[in-house]
Order: C-alpha cells, then structure tokens, then sequence
C-alpha cells in the first residue's frame, strides 16, 4: 500500500498536470458512475491527507480516491491508450491528449511501485492518467470530506505538530507498533513508515503506548516528516544512515535501504543480530530485537 509519501507526490503531480483547467473524465469499468458531475469542470485544488485523495472540482464536487493494497495509477503523454483491464477512472487534457507522445514518454505506464525515480516523466508533461485497483474512487460532498479530516489524526506531510499523535498515543493502552497504523493517530504512516521510525527511536514495538517518552514522540514525529518528505522527492524510501548501510558511501542499494522492513532473518546493520516478524494490526511488522529495547 502506498504510504503518505506517494500519495502527497500523486497530489502534487496530478495538480501540476491537470490543476487549474477543465478536466475530462470517465470511468470505462463502470464502477466509477459519477464522471458526469466532474467531467470537463475545472480541477481548483488537488488535496491529500494521509492515504486519502481529493480532487477539489468546486462545491460538492469532491473526487476521493483512497488506493488501498491495490490501487494504482498510470500515467503518460500523447493520446489515450485503448481501454485495458479494470479501468476505473481516467483524467485527461483534452487538447494535450491530441498531441503525440514525447520521446521521453516511451514508458507510458509508470506503475508508483517500480518507479525509482529515474525517467520521471515531467508532470508538466502527463497528459492522461488512469486509475485501476482503488479501494475508493467516489465523490464526496465537503461535509463527506470534512468528517473524513475529523476522523484522521495529524499528517506529518502537511506540516501538523506532534501535538495530537503525542497525546493520541499517550492515552493509550495498545501498542506502539499498532498505534503508529491507526490513521486517527498518524494519517499517512504505514507498514515500511512503522517498521523504520520505530528501529530508529531504538522502541520496542510492543511498549504501550502510555508508557513511551513524550521526548521519543516527538523526535519519532519529527523523523517522520523528514523521511517521508525526502520519500516524497526521492520517489523511494530510503531510512539507513550511510554510516549503518554495508557500502557506506553514495547513494542506498536496493537491499540497504531499510533496516528492518522485510529484513526478517537477516542481520541488522548496527548489532548484526537476526530480524524478526510478526503480524501485528493485520501486517507483518520487522524489528530488532537488540536494537529496539527502549521504552
Ligand atoms: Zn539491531
């Protein structure tokens, strides 16, 4: 599932591309009905908090797309491309889908978890996008919108203080490493976000969240919105320190990347002792269990 930093990149690009002129959309599946009340309105305003979308089309006329374990999008330059598989939405420039496609578009399709930044294509320059797989492509009224906002917790990427999530986690008995996948306590956080800011902090996963340091809240929250901004630009997740990772210097391999994150049974990078899972809140979480012993 993608985490908050790709869906505030989608926010950014998809406002860069199509943001401030008439739309056009459809839905060819036929699951997403709606496209009338969008279609050919101009897009104000490309919102995201946490994992949630919202394609601001002017009142009540909120597009909300939440990708869920599935969801993906597509994007490309030149003309539409012949409708394929469980497309359920696409958005389009009309007049810049009538041009051809740029050399620099050769790979139209540009699925968000095989992009590794290299061969972008400028936003300036998606012409169409398409959306498969989401677990939610409905319109929203602002009222939909703003119970939605009420029920998120803070957003690390849209510059909320450690305020709410200090004070969500600390009146609570789950948990730490379940907290931090409560989107009413960090909207945006997931599993590889979890995994990560947690070995960081040297926090037990399993320390109640009552009983973490306010001090340690605060410094996980402010590694959160750094890592997730740099996630952001880097259109990958990069959480190793150079001085940890087995190559040390340039830029992090693939299998360095992480330090815990589908590492199980490997050596940790700092203590060389095996990583462990475990399920918790319905995914599997990976910690050290040497490194991480701070409460
Ligand atoms: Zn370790």
């Amino acid at each position: 599932m993608p985490e908050g930093n790709e869906i505030h990149r989608w926010a950014e690009r998809h406002y860069a591309a199509f943001g401030g002129r008439p739309v056009r959309v459809d839905g060819p599946q036929g699951r997403f009905t709606d496209s009338a009340v969008i279609d050919g309105r101009k897009l104000e305003r490309v919102m995201a908090v946490g994992k949630h979308l919202g394609y601001d089309f002017g009142k009540d006329r909120i597009l909300h797309v939440h990708l869920g374990l599935q969801g993906d999008f597509t994007e490309g330059s030149g003309p539409l491309l012949p409708v394929r598989g469980a497309l359920r939405l696409r958005m389009w420039n009309a007049a810049a889908v009538k041009k051809p496609a740029g050399p620099d578009a050769s790979k139209p399709h540009r699925w968000y978890s095989e992009d590794d930044g290299s061969d972008n294509l400028a936003p300036e320059k998606v012409a169409w996008v398409e959306l498969r797989g989401p677990m939610d492509c409905t319109i929203y009224s602002q009222e939909m919108w703003e119970k939605l906002l009420q029920r998120l917790g803070p957003d690390p990427l849209n510059g909320d203080g450690p305020e709410k999530f200090v004070k969500r986690v600390k009146k609570s008995r789950k948990t730490i490493g379940e907290l931090l996948m409560d989107q009413s306590v960090a909207a945006g956080v997931g599993n590889i976000f979890r995994a990560e800011l947690l070995f960081r902090a040297k926090l037990n996963p399993f320390t109640p969240g009552k009983d973490v340091a306010e001090s340690t809240l605060r410094s996980i929250w402010k590694d959160a919105g750094v890592l997730m901004k740099a996630a952001m630009v880097d259109r990958r997740i990069v959480t190793t320190k150079p001085k940890d990772r087995p190559h040390g210097k340039g830029q992090a391999l693939k299998e360095e990347a992480h330090y815990v994150y589908r590492r199980q049974g490997r050596p940790c990078f700092v203590s060389g002792t095996k990583i462990l899972t475990e399920v918790m809140a319905g995914r599997n979480l990976f910690w050290c269990p040497v490194c991480q012993v701070a409460a």
